[in-house]
């Protein structure tokens, strides 16, 4: 019979569904005119891609053009977006204020790390597909009327995470900002040490630190804000040793992720482990402040800490 020599041929699928129309009897058999793809789901239709995002929270459809407008916010149900650093800059310094520091500093692959592809490639797609060198971007700003040291890392870019560029990015910012007498803020985002630099990207997390030490020591402010996700290593050293720390809504903070803690504890997490909410209540995070209200608390904060009555090593 014609019909059954006839089966539908997808990749990775079974060729055992019938075609849902025999081909013409006349049609040589390996001629068939093309058919939109079949698939189980129907398309969503008339909505062209790339112009609307889903709330992964509250499932509105929302439109892009507005959702930036709005700092990756949704409208709705205020679920924060990830947002990229250079938008995150903007939406926080005055304008044209902002000198960027190490623009054009790269990882090296010291290991030769090959997995499944080369670090070197990696970086490189990465570089190509992000606009950004590496996973932060840092230099002086002015917030308000105040100079500020401001570092702030992008998720986007190997997923946050901290090799020997972003430790030593971080370090001479924050060096600079102890000889310079100004504050710092950094605005972190990571999956923890970047693997493809060993060792390297490990001692990053004491290199920041100990420029943190010498910041502090200078009597300055350093203020740490935590977005969704902050982990591993970077919450393991300068993100948690903020003066004042900073969460935004939701956003998920701690060492290990709650699945691995699970396994290992074989003990029920409590409802919103790890959230910015749960670890306000627990006192790791001084306060949660949404990214709409993020510029005018920094004017307040930073105005309060650097007066001579507020922290003592500016203006004394
Ligand atoms: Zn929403």
């Amino acid at each position: 019979m014609a019909t059954t020599s006839f089966s539908k041929k997808m990749p990775g699928v079974d060729a055992t569904e019938p075609a849902l129309t025999p081909p013409p009897a006349n049609a040589p058999a390996t001629n068939f005119p093309k058919k939109p793809k079949l698939s189980s789901k129907p398309r969503k239709r008339d909505i062209p891609e790339g112009l609307w995002t889903k709330c992964p929270k509250c499932a509105t459809m929302l439109f892009d053009k507005e959702l930036d407008e709005n700092l990756k916010v949704c409208a709705r149900c205020q679920h924060h977006f990830p947002i990229g650093a250079r938008e995150r800059i903007h939406s926080l310094v005055e304008t044209c204020s902002f000198e960027e520091m190490d623009a054009d500093m790269v990882s090296v692959d010291v290991l030769n790390f090959t997995g499944v592809a080369s670090y070197t490639s990696k970086l490189q797609s990465y570089q190509k597909s992000t606009g950004l060198k590496d996973a932060v971007i840092t230099g002086f700003g002015n917030i308000g009327g105040q100079r500020t040291a401001l570092g702030v890392m992008d998720f986007s870019f190997l997923g946050g995470s901290m090799g020997s560029v972003v430790g030593e990015k971080l370090s001479r910012m924050i060096e600079r900002a102890t000889e310079r007498g100004l504050p710092c803020i950094i605005i972190s985002t990571s999956g923890g040490a970047r693997m493809y630099e060993g060792m390297f990207s490990l001692m990053q997390m004491a290199k920041t630190c100990a420029a943190l030490a010498y910041h502090a020591k200078s009597k300055l402010p350093y203020i740490s804000i935590l977005t969704h996700p902050t982990t591993a290593g970077v919450m393991a050293s300068y993100a948690s040793i903020g003066d004042l720390i900073i969460a935004e809504p939701g956003a998920m903070i701690g060492f290990a992720g709650p699945r691995v803690i699970k396994d290992t504890t074989q003990a029920e997490l409590p409802p919103g482990f790890q959230t910015a909410e749960f670890l306000l209540d627990r006192g790791l995070v001084d306060t949660i402040i949404a990214r709409k209200d993020m510029k005018a608390s920094l004017i307040d904060y930073l105005g309060y800490m650097t007066s001579s009555q507020g922290w003592p090593g500016i203006g004394s």
